[in-house]
Formats: C-alpha cells, structure tokens, sequence
C-alpha cells in the first residue's frame, strides 16, 4: 500500500497548447518558459542552470516531445541535436 504522501503527489506539466494541467506520471522532458525550448532532464545545460538558481522559476515539464511542440517550445540543440532540428535552440 502506498502512503498518504505518495498517493498525494501530483506533478504539474503543460498539455497541449502550454495549458498546465495535474498528472500523476513525472514529466519526460524539461523545458524553459522564458526561452521556450525544451530538452532532456539531464541536459547539462540545463542541469547548471537549475543549479546556478536561475532557472526554477522557468522550468516547466512535459508528457513527451508532442506535447512540448504543440506547446510552441523548441528542441535544445544541445540535448536534442541528433534529431537534426534546423529550429533547435539551447534551453
Ligand atoms: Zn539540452
């Protein structure tokens, strides 16, 4: 039986269109508000940072690519680049 805490947990990502919504399941991408541009959770680039501070309060998270896209965010070139995205921008 999970606990009162793990049943409570709840994740905020943004659907489509950039609407955030409550989801059970973490996010599979990480992506940036300010620069729209989204990219890995272990992007180095990312992972600095969020460790520098800078970057918390920008950071939103998505289900997968599809919804990311649709959200108007771009592919991270650093992260992302092997998916040959001319449009791909460093989070
Ligand atoms: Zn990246």
């Amino acid at each position: 039986m999970p606990g009162a805490d793990e049943l409570a947990k709840v994740y905020r990502l943004l659907g489509p269109g950039g609407l955030p919504f409550a989801s059970a399941a973490r996010g599979a991408f990480g992506g940036n508000r300010r620069t729209k541009v989204y990219g890995r959770l272990d992007c180095s680039i990312a992972l600095r940072h969020v460790a520098r501070g800078t970057y918390a309060k920008s950071r939103v998270f998505f289900a997968d690519e599809a919804t990311a896209r649709s959200a108007g965010y771009r592919s991270c070139s650093h992260c992302m680049k092997r998916r040959g995205d001319p449009a791909a921008d460093v989070q």
